[in-house]
């Protein structure tokens, strides 16, 4: 793979951004790496990253600086606070900020930013760690067009559908949106599952003639026969969806918008927390609906 001319920066090296940056480091970049926990930056630099003590660091090192953090407050702390993006940062530097946080907050990050003469894009992503890993991420990003065209190659090496959707913000809130059609398909294979349960069907070939129709879906033919096998080890953990839900009933709150069903998933799930279950798998949604419906108790 030939070198490529764009030093490339990465903060955030977890579940999804170590994946993330070892994609990019294959695809050719050069690439400067900073976590707060050191070990990651370890294993990265033994695969040819550059180390960097801090973020500051990587924006003085990099043309093009990625975030890939827990929430907003992170991110907000990352770019903006003491030892941050912004103060190693220089006239045409590119933040593309790949975390879930939210539309308000990254709008905010964005201004504050380009005061400093530096553009941000918001690109958070959907596709799980299985997909940082094959680099076939689904990435939502807002900010200048521009921007987005020059960035699309660094895209490209981590996901496999990049779309831009509109303006700084926009890109986050894609992302909740995402999260509405995910949880509510989730809901959906739940009860379907404890109703075929319930009436005695083969749960299998449920799965298999539903999946076939109109009611088919990536949630049913991923979580349908994860639930129908009481598989509860996390893709997801139900404590990080119920963080975007957060998100998302947040900016809905903003917008005075009523989301009953999204509703209905968060306190599904928030049985599960209250249960000390935050850590399973979100396919583990069937115990709160099976709960309801007392068929988690022998007939
Ligand atoms: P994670 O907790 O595994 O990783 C976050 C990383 O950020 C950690 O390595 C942590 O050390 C580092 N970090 C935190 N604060 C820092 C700071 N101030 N300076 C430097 N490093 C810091 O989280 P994750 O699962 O990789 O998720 C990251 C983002 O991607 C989240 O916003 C999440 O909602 C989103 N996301 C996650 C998934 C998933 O399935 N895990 C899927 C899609 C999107």
């Amino acid at each position: 793979m030939p070198q490529r001319d764009v030093n490339v920066g990465f903060i955030g090296l977890g579940h999804m951004g170590k994946p993330m940056a070892r994609n990019l480091l294959q695809a050719g970049y050069p690439l400067v790496a900073h976590n707060r926990s050191r070990a990651a930056v370890d294993d990265l630099a033994r695969e040819g990253a550059q180390p960097a003590a801090s973020a500051r660091e990587v924006a003085e090192r990099a043309d093009v600086v990625i975030t890939m953090l827990p929430d907003s407050p992170d991110v907000e702390l990352v770019a903006l606070g003491p030892g941050g993006i912004v103060e190693g940062a220089r006239e045409g530097l590119v933040v593309i900020d790949m975390s879930t946080i939210l539309p308000r907050a990254s709008r905010d990050i964005a201004a504050r930013l380009g005061d400093q003469g530096v553009v941000m894009l918001d690109a958070p992503v959907s596709g799980g760690p299985q997909g940082a890993q094959a680099g076939t991420l689904a990435i939502m990003v807002g900010g200048p067009r521009d921007a987005f065209d020059r960035c699309l190659p660094i895209l490209e090496a981590m996901g496999r559908k990049i779309v831009h959707i509109g303006g700084n913000g926009q890109g986050a809130m894609a992302k909740l949106c995402n999260q509405v059609a995910c949880v509510l398909n989730l809901v959906g294979v739940a009860e379907t599952l404890v109703l075929a349960r319930r009436a005695g069907l083969d749960l299998g070939r449920v799965l298999e003639a539903v999946g076939a129709g109109a009611g088919s879906s990536w949630m049913l033919a991923n979580q349908g026969p994860k639930m129908a096998a009481r598989d509860f080890a996390p893709g997801f953990f139900i404590r990080l969806q119920q963080k975007d839900l957060r998100l998302v009933m947040a900016a809905a709150e903003e917008m005075n918008l009523p989301l009953l069903g999204t509703a209905l998933a968060q306190q599904l799930f928030r049985a599960l927390e209250a249960g000390g279950e935050a850590e399973l798998g979100t396919q583990a949604i069937i115990k709160a609906v099976e709960r309801l419906a007392a068929l988690d108790r022998p007939i």
